[in-house]
């Protein structure tokens, strides 16, 4: 037997994934089930991505290109920093897990908001930080609570915008004030997973607020509408300091090559990632006034997926895959009464709804 665990990993709760497609077919004896259960890109992958893929698959004996030269460049450029500000991940999740390593540990606190993206609590408590957590108010980030929970000892403040689960989002008038109040000597890790599919006016994109904060970085990633969760991609643009912090902790090759040329070949397909944007545009309204019709509650989001209010979550979770769809439960987030359902293809959401009516009598 090993030693007794560390407390603060004793103390964690594994991350329960979701069973394998196929085995949730042969268990629950269906067929075709529609998967909505992870805000993944229901169009696939960008062709040229794939292609590129298949191309860089000759290189693998190879290591990596360590620092990803290419795509931090081409990064970079696109969001008009330098190469030095870019650290890919391995998913934006390793860019959380890194963030909570490098600048919490075990000396410092981080403040998150309680119905956050839960990555942020764990990466804490698995570097062995203090978590500090605040009450939303009305599903949505409450900014001045997180501003007023942080003290000398808060390095760190996550904040994603929009949020997952809750898909709500703070204005442009709330993260103004929330930037000017966090002290300069306090990180703030703004997640914008889902930026690439907003267009609402009072939307804060956090690229320009970067050059007057020093202290703001920045998340992305290439799991949403670029069509590579699979691949794991994602990179945090940071003040070129704070980047060299994170590079002594983050694993030499943590991004396969494929992932680096998927990742270079996705950014210049914007055929691609448009039309992914225009049919999230088009079909979560739908199904959002669809729910409303039948007088199914939800909370409006910004993202590719939406909260809906069942009464009890993981039941309802339950009744949906028997009739073929893989939906989200959320109690692990505290939202009991509701589930996460993503956006998916026209016909996919039509199986959603359906299914739903069916299982609240609608
Ligand atoms: N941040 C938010 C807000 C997310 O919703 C997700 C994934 O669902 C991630 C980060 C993780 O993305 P990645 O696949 O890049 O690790």
């Amino acid at each position: 037997m090993p030693k007794p665990l560390p407390d603060h990993i004793a103390d964690l709760a594994p991350y329960v994934p979701g069973l394998p497609i196929e085995v949730v077919e042969r268990r629950y004896g269906i067929r075709n089930a529609v998967k909505l259960a992870s805000n993944e890109n229901p169009l696939g992958p960008s062709p040229k991505a794939v292609a590129a893929m298949s191309a860089a698959l000759a290189g693998v004996n190879y290591y990596p290109e360590g620092s990803g030269w290419h795509l931090r460049h081409a990064l970079a450029e696109k969001e008009g920093v330098t190469p030095e500000e870019i650290v890919l991940g391995n998913g934006s999740n390793e860019i959380i897990d890194l963030l909570a390593d490098t600048f919490v540990g075990k000396r410092w606190k981080a403040v998150v908001s309680q119905g956050a993206f839960l990555m942020y609590k764990l990466a804490v408590k698995a570097a062995g930080g203090r978590l500090v957590e605040t009450p939303m108010r009305d599903f949505t980030h409450d900014l001045a609570a997180m501003a007023e929970a942080c003290d000398a000892e808060t390095a760190l403040v996550y904040l994603a915008n929009p949020n997952n689960p809750t898909g709500t989002y703070n204005r442009r008038d709330e993260l103004e004030q929330f930037l000017a109040t966090i002290p300069a000597d306090t990180l703030i890790a703004l997640d914008e997973a889902y930026i690439d599919y907003i267009d609402a006016p009072d939307y804060p994109r956090g690229i320009g607020y970067y050059a007057r904060h020093p202290n703001l970085i920045l998340l992305r990633t290439f799991s949403k509408i670029y069509g590579l969760a699979g691949v794991r991609l994602g990179y945090g643009v940071m003040r070129p300091e704070l980047a060299r912090d994170l590079n002594r902790v983050r694993p030499p090759f943590n991004v396969s090559s494929p992932a680096q040329a998927a990742g270079l070949a996705a950014l210049g397909d914007r055929d691609f990632t448009r039309r992914a944007a225009e049919l999230n545009r088009a079909e979560l309204p739908r199904v959002c006034g669809e729910l409303e019709r039948s007088g199914i509650p939800f909370i409006p989001s910004l993202g590719n997926f939406v909260m809906v209010e069942v009464g009890d979550g993981p039941a309802f979770s339950e009744q949906m895959i028997a009739r073929g769809v893989i939906i989200r439960p959320i109690a692990n987030y505290g939202f009991k009464a509701h589930v996460r359902v993503s956006i998916g293809k026209p016909e996919e959401n039509d199986a959603f709804l359906a299914a739903a009516r069916a299982a609240l009598g609608k």
